[in-house]
């Protein structure tokens, strides 16, 4: 669309919004909205390559081991040999685009119950700087070191083809493919190490962004994603799963008594990122489906996305729709007739590529969306009408702005089922809608049609709070 028609098209908005809030639901054509179809999301989806993601995952398996503990020295096995390789793809990806990526690598020495003596953990870490609001961050990450059955073991072939050269595979080809585009947001692409000795990685990258002061939208992790066939036999390679934290883990005592009284369990913003990218990957990739799990989670295990929950960050991770524990923490063995390990005959790469396509238009659409919000608040007790309020976006974060769009939804489903168009406006009031019966949400939307994650109202919902003065030592 032309500056020109967007001028035009936003004085109309405004006009017509004030008159829509007043008027019972109606289509978002009539009034006046962005365009809810973004063409260049399936180009992404499609420019994806399964050959790619092959021979990263063939690279990787190559270095022998990844185990976190491994030798740095070795050009050819151990971690250092495998994080210097993804530093020389994310250097090749900046090349062809003209230096539009810079890496850094933060790291930091720890020790632990799997890291008896001080190691350094290194991350390899592109940024791709946004140009209208380049504090504002999505980060993909993924972890790229590796183990067998005894998770002290940093000699013996760990070939972590699917656990997790999967996930590195689609964090590189995500960036190979994201770089050809201008984004307002920066996205960051995170190759992580330590993640099976204590899911260090995670806890390095995410310090490195409170460090930087960067606003983290959300970060998406990728771990285990390349195979949809589980041990039982059956298989669907027509989902993936992808989990999400219910509420905030730095959730106050306040706002968890406030929630107990209002609801709101299945809304904090990291739920609303996970129901953004089912919306938008079931919309772009044919035949394809986002489960929603409420944990975060499977059932005693983790990944590097918990790092970032537990700083306040919303963050959710991908599983592959079934897994194979055979073929996971395993010494390369045939045992009985079963082969055991982690190897690269096993990662189904047509799958993968999907998993990928959706990482890649979810983290495309959220760094072009606006933010969302702040300070979104819900009001209408002992009223018959329901008001959202919120602080309209203003500076860099308004610079592709065209509205607001008004969603709810009955308290019972997981879905958004109503919205409404509202146009360039601070506050709208949805006459007849009484606050008692639903659940709310509020979306910025740019000119081009892209919706920010839908915020639940007050501190349980918001992306980003307050900044809380912290006590000098
Ligand atoms: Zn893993």
């Amino acid at each position: 669309m032309n500056p020109i028609v967007r001028g035009l098209s936003v004085s109309m908005l405004v006009a017509a919004s004030a008159a829509c809030v007043e008027t019972a639901p109606q289509p978002d054509a009539a009034a006046g909205a962005p365009p809810q179809d973004q063409a260049v999301l399936g180009e992404i989806a499609a420019a994806i390559n399964a050959g790619q993601l092959h021979s990263t995952i063939q690279t990787l398996v190559g270095f022998g081991t990844r185990h976190t503990l491994s030798e740095t020295q070795s050009d050819s096995r151990g971690i250092g040999a495998a994080r210097r390789w993804a530093q020389s793809r994310f250097a090749a990806i900046s090349q062809d685009c003209g230096g539009c990526v810079s890496i850094v690598t933060p790291s930091q020495s720890v020790t632990g119950a799997r890291i008896p003596t001080p190691t350094e953990v290194m991350d390899v870490v592109a940024i791709q700087k946004g140009v209208s609001d380049p504090n504002r961050v999505i980060i993909l990450t993924a972890h790229i070191d590796s183990r067998v059955t005894d998770v002290m073991n940093a000699t013996a072939d760990a070939p972590g083809a699917d656990d997790n050269g999967s996930g590195v595979a689609l964090v590189l080809e995500a960036a190979r493919v994201l770089s050809r585009y201008k984004f307002p947001a920066t996205i960051v692409y995170g190759v992580l190490s330590g993640e099976e000795q204590g899911l260090y990685g995670g806890k390095v990258l995410a310090q490195y962004a409170q460090d930087q002061g960067w606003r983290v939208e959300t970060d998406l992790n990728d771990d285990i994603v390349g195979s949809a066939r589980g041990q039982s036999g059956a298989g669907d390679n027509s989902r993936i799963r992808l989990f999400s934290e219910s509420t905030r883990e730095t959730e106050t005592p306040k706002e968890t008594r406030q929630r107990r009284l209002e609801g709101g369990e299945l809304d904090g913003p990291s739920r609303s990122v996970a129901r953004s990218i089912k919306r938008l990957a079931e919309r772009w990739i044919p035949n394809w489906r986002v489960d929603l799990i409420y944990r975060v989670d499977r059932f005693g295990r983790g990944s590097d996305h918990e790092a970032f929950n537990a700083l306040g960050y919303p963050a959710v991770c991908f599983r592959e729709s079934a897994e194979d524990y055979r073929h996971q923490h395993q010494d390369v063995r045939i045992e009985n007739g079963v082969s055991y390990g982690d190897t690269i005959d096993h990662v189904d790469f047509d799958y993968l590529a999907r998993v990928t396509a959706t990482n890649a238009i979810a983290a495309a659409a959220l760094a072009w969306a606006p933010p969302p919000p702040d300070g979104l608040k819900v009001s209408g007790a002992v009223t018959p009408d329901t008001t959202l309020s919120w602080q309209a976006l203003a500076g860099p974060q308004a610079a592709d702005l065209a509205g607001y769009r008004v969603y709810w939804r009955d308290t019972k489903e997981s879905a958004w089922s109503h919205s409404r168009w509202v146009g360039a406006v601070a506050e709208a009031k949805l006459p007849d809608v009484v606050i008692d019966d639903w659940a709310f949400g509020v979306a910025s939307v740019s000119k081009d049609g892209f919706e920010s994650p839908v915020e639940y109202p007050g501190p349980l919902g918001a992306f980003w709070r307050p900044v809380e003065v912290e006590v000098s030592k």
